[in-house]
């Protein structure tokens, strides 16, 4: 079944992973997802480094989960230095192997760079793109919250998501937001804008102190009063920093599913131990019991 039918049925559930650096061993990845696995999720999604950097192994992970049979791989793809003709050639690649879901996206400038050196300057060019070229594709956009952090106003912004819904996209997965209530606004606002499409939640764990801040900054996501206590609270003693992130996370993953949302996708981190603390904490889902013996039983 497609992701979109999915969520129509139910709440979908899914994780994120990034592949390692060309030069580090596949096998502790492989590991991480024989572990997600394990919670049945209805997809598992794979970045894409902007500009190419890496995508042998994205495709590697990608070609990996479709063969485990265990779930549906959903590729993440950034028209950042990727000509026509490359990405065409990277198209056919991916549906020969299989893999029909794609995150059409612009991606992040690389150091340096003003726009994308590539044929499409924006995600609503490629979506339009392959959904023409490759309709065996489903299509999913990036949505944004908190506001892309380059866009002037909420209103353009939400103007461009819808540009990319009328492009063929199916679903929307969105950048990571602590702000629960942030998040409510936000959707009644595309809604009224005429985005219908069902959106996929991203929660990023809060495990470190230096990540959580790095990477809500680089977003453009604000760090909610609760998670500034906490930042102050456990900022120089990583362990209880941990502690109190994970108890923090499994809260947000509740008021998101209290808000009624149509998919929850977890940010994995490539760390499986503590994306199953989290989820054994928070009670939404159950992995298969695993025997001593690394065997699993339902
Ligand atoms: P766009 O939709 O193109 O939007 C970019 C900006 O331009 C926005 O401000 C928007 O309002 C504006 N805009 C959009 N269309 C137009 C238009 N037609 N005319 C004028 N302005 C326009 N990055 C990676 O490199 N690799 C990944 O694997 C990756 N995975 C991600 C996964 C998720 C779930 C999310 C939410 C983001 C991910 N990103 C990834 C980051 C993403 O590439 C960045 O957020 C990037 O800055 C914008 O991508 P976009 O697809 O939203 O771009």
């Amino acid at each position: 079944m497609r992701v979109p039918e999915i969520m129509k049925r139910k709440m979908c559930f899914s994780f994120e992973v990034f592949p390692p650096k060309a030069d580090k061993p596949l096998e502790p990845l492989l590991e991480t997802l024989e572990r997600l696995y394990l919670f049945n999720p209805d997809f598992i999604s794979c970045t894409y480094g902007a500009g190419g950097t890496n995508a042998g192994r994205n495709i590697e992970i990608c070609r990996a989960i479709k063969q485990s049979k265990k779930t549906i791989p959903v590729t993440h793809y950034t028209c950042i230095g990727n000509s026509r003709e490359k990405i065409r050639a990277e198209m056919q690649n991916y549906l020969a192997l299989g893999i029909d879901h794609i995150l059409a996206l612009r991606g992040d400038f690389p150091k340096g760079w003003q726009g994308t050196r590539g044929d499409f300057n924006y995600a609503n060019e490629l979506v339009e793109f392959i959904s023409i070229n490759f309709p065996g594709f489903t299509i999913a956009a990036a949505g944004n919250p908190e506001k892309h952090f380059e866009a002037p106003s909420f209103e353009s912004d939400i103007a461009h998501l819808r540009m990319k819904q009328d492009a063929g996209a199916e679903f929307i997965m969105t950048q990571l937001c602590y702000d629960v209530e942030q998040y409510k606004w936000w959707v009644d606002k595309i809604r009224k804008a005429g985005v219908t499409i069902p959106v996929d939640v991203g929660v990023m764990p809060v495990l470190q102190k230096e990540p959580t801040i790095r990477m809500a900054v680089s977003n453009g996501s604000s760090i909610p009063r609760d998670l500034a206590e906490l930042i102050a609270r456990y900022g120089d003693r990583p362990e209880d920093f941990k502690k109190a992130g994970k108890e923090y996370t499994v809260r947000l993953i509740h008021e998101f599913i209290s808000a009624g949302i149509d998919g929850l996708h977890i940010y994995t981190l490539n760390k499986w131990q503590d994306v199953t603390d989290i989820l054994l904490a928070a009670g939404i889902k159950k992995p298969l019991a695993e025997q001593p013996n690394g065997k699993t039983v339902q």
